[in-house]
């Protein structure tokens, strides 16, 4: 998928498959002999709709749901019995079953909250199982196993639609609902979805609120499910609860991945061969089932990332292998210098903790510590492993809440914050073991980013408005010199996962400055760098504080903590032992004594690198 997204958003294959799309469809029923064929297209288009709407939801949010079959019953059901008991037309009816349809999808996207895998595949399939049989229980309502029949044909401005008509109609309804998929997955939001489902401390941590966006996953897909079921009941012009069982939502769910998960066409190349398929079988007698299932065991088996995944996988193997190089960072950008600017008086408090303490069970990893972190500076916290470094930036950054204590961002008190909204207020962070989004792009890594800096809303993504585009390029613009920045622009194309070690540490200090951190935590950033990518290292980190950024920096590398920090932190078994600046703390003995044992002295806290190393 990849590298259909590198063409996104100027160079776009899309609107030409989309042109051909409408071109099929506008010339199909004058191919057709007999009126049965329009009907099984007609069926395939709303199946179409139906696995497209359910590719956000496992595609892009990475949920599996087998209860899909739930929302297509219920928007079949609502439009049958607004026609046939209120009287309603057909867009009203259309209209509110989407909506109802939507609001199952809220309900539905609830329990992941709390869970997620396989417990939420089986919350779906309960249900899926609840909806059919309140289908036939409610017997008053949805006619029970009888169902509800006579709902009248498709009427507009008060003439009934002919077959053909109504096939156009379904036809346009596919290709509105397939641009909106597309424009949902290039765009900020489908980014942020990947984004939560690839890494979702990652995410939180540059200002995605995961809930919403999973929530955001599960009402799209449903509302795509509440219209397929309303041109369903209309096609059929009768429903009753046999058409939706769990057979039919796992099926819904194969036409997805058949097809491959997460591209733009490959649902409804799915939904054509699950849909045409079983006509084909017919000839077969007995044998249906069996071809049916073999021949989806061998195309999976041949073909794992779905049919359209594993075609653009072979084609990017196809494509020849580029050498990339990196660059020293950090290189000067404008746009950077515009990206970072800020006016925060020096020498105010960014960051106060007072009494912070954590216990996990009763282990106290953080203990008691008050600690002023003054804008502008560097401040190095230190200590053996498992003192409660990580632990003490997980609490600032809301990932852990303290038993006790409290935190103050730039005057704030942030305690019991989420992540994503500390992130929001200016604190960005990197991690101990390296978080990236493997599965998307360096470029995409940095852009997203940028999320929360985006103003234009859902509708004008949908819509494409104006200011997507120019909001679009602006922060493809500034994704880019941020790469430029580090030294890794080379890379832009490619996969996150395959970066070297040390890039991939350059890769998540741009994805956190796209934030325009106030604060930024870096967890022992020099892990795993060569010497020349250190010494980069500490030139940024000293620019960064050059450009009034706090930077609170956990590190095991003495030589270069002590050579570029303002205050050092020491802690041990969770309490401070020491807090002052490079010279008070290198001459403190309790700090030897931790740190180094009883053999260390202020001579080794100035050796070199890789003889301190091994000793701490
Ligand atoms: P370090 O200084 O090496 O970064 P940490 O902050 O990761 O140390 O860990 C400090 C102590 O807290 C360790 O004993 C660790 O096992 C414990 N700890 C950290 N996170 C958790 C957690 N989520 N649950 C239980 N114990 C934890
Ligand atoms: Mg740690």
């Amino acid at each position: 998928m990849s590298s259909f997204l590198k063409y996104f958003p100027l160079k776009s294959y899309f609107p030409w498959l989309t042109l051909a799309l409408g071109i099929g469809i506008a010339t199909l029923p004058l191919a057709l002999e007999n009126a049965y064929l329009l009907r099984v297209w007609m069926l395939l288009l709303i199946y179409a709709l139906l696995a497209l709407g359910l590719n956000l939801l496992v595609g892009l949010a990475g949920l599996v749901s087998l209860g899909q079959a739930g929302l297509f019953a219920i928007g079949a059901y609502c439009v049958s019995i607004l026609a046939t008991k209120a009287g309603f037309g057909f867009f009203p009816g259309f209209v509110l079953s989407m909506l109802l349809a939507g609001g199952f999808g809220v309900m539905l996207a609830y329990p992941t909250v709390r869970v997620r895998g396989v417990y939420l595949a089986v919350i779906t399939i309960a249900f899926g199982i609840i909806v059919e049989n309140i289908a036939i229980e409610w017997s008053s309502v949805t006619g029970g196993t009888m169902g509800i029949s006579n709902i009248p044909k498709v009427s507009l401005i008060g003439t009934q639609l002919s077959d053909v008509q109504f096939f156009y109609l379904i036809g346009a309804i596919f290709l509105v609902g397939f641009v909106l998929h597309y424009n949902l997955i290039h765009s900020r939001f489908g980014r942020a979805m990947r984004a939560v489902t690839q890494s979702e401390i990652a995410a939180r941590s540059i200002g995605i609120n995961p809930i919403f966006m999973r929530t955001l996953a599960f009402v799209v897909s449903a509302v795509y499910a509440g219209a397929a079921g309303a041109l369903y009941a209309y096609l059929n012009n009768y429903v009753n609860p046999d058409t939706f069982r769990f057979a039919d939502s796992v099926r819904y769910l194969l036409m997805v991945i058949l097809g491959g998960s997460g591209t733009v066409i490959g649902p409804v190349i799915g939904a054509a061969i699950l849909t045409y398929l079983p006509e084909v079988f017919q000839a077969l007698g007995v044998w249906q089932q069996f071809a049916y299932g073999a021949l989806l065991a061998f195309v999976m088996f041949v073909m794992p990332l779905g049919i359209v995944g594993t075609v653009v996988h072979w084609y990017g193997l196809l494509q020849p292998k580029r050498a990339h190089s990196s660059q020293p960072w950090p290189a000067p950008q404008a746009e950077v210098d515009d990206l970072l600017e800020h006016r925060i008086e020096r020498d105010s408090i960014c960051l106060r903790t007072s009494s912070l303490t954590i216990a996990f069970g009763g282990l106290i990893a953080n203990n008691q510590i008050s600690e002023d972190v003054r804008t502008g500076t560097v401040h190095a916290v230190i200590g053996p492993n498992g003192a409660g470094k990580s632990t003490f930036l997980n609490c600032i950054s809301g990932f852990y809440q303290p038993t006790s204590g409290k935190v103050e961002l730039l005057g704030q008190l942030t305690v019991g914050m989420p992540t994503h909204a500390l992130a929001r207020l200016g604190l960005a962070r990197t991690f101990q073991n390296t978080e990236l989004f493997g599965q998307m792009t360096v470029l995409e890594n940095v852009l997203v980013g940028f999320h929360t800096s985006y103003k234009g809303g859902m509708l004008a993504t949908l819509l494409r408005l104006p200011i997507f585009f120019n909001e679009e390029r602006h922060f493809r613009n500034l994704a880019e010199a941020l790469l430029r920045y580090v030294g890794l622009s080379d890379y832009a194309d490619e996969q996150a996962r395959n970066l070297p070690f040390g890039h991939q540490r350059r890769l998540e200090i741009a994805r956190a400055l796209a934030l325009s951190p106030k604060l930024l935590l870096l967890d022992e950033p020099a892990a795993g760098l060569t010497h020349g990518e250190i010494e980069d290292l500490k030139s940024l980190i000293r620019e960064l504080a050059s450009r009034h950024i706090t930077v609170i920096l956990v590190e095991h590398h003495v030589e270069m903590v002590m050579a570029i920090s303002d205050r050092v932190m020491v802690l041990d078994y969770g309490e401070v032992i020491a807090s002052g600046s490079v010279q008070e703390v290198q001459d403190d003995p309790k700090v030897i004594e931790a740190y180094f044992g009883s053999a260390g002295t202020r001579e080794i806290l100035a050796t070199p690198v890789a003889t301190v190393n091994r000793l701490a």
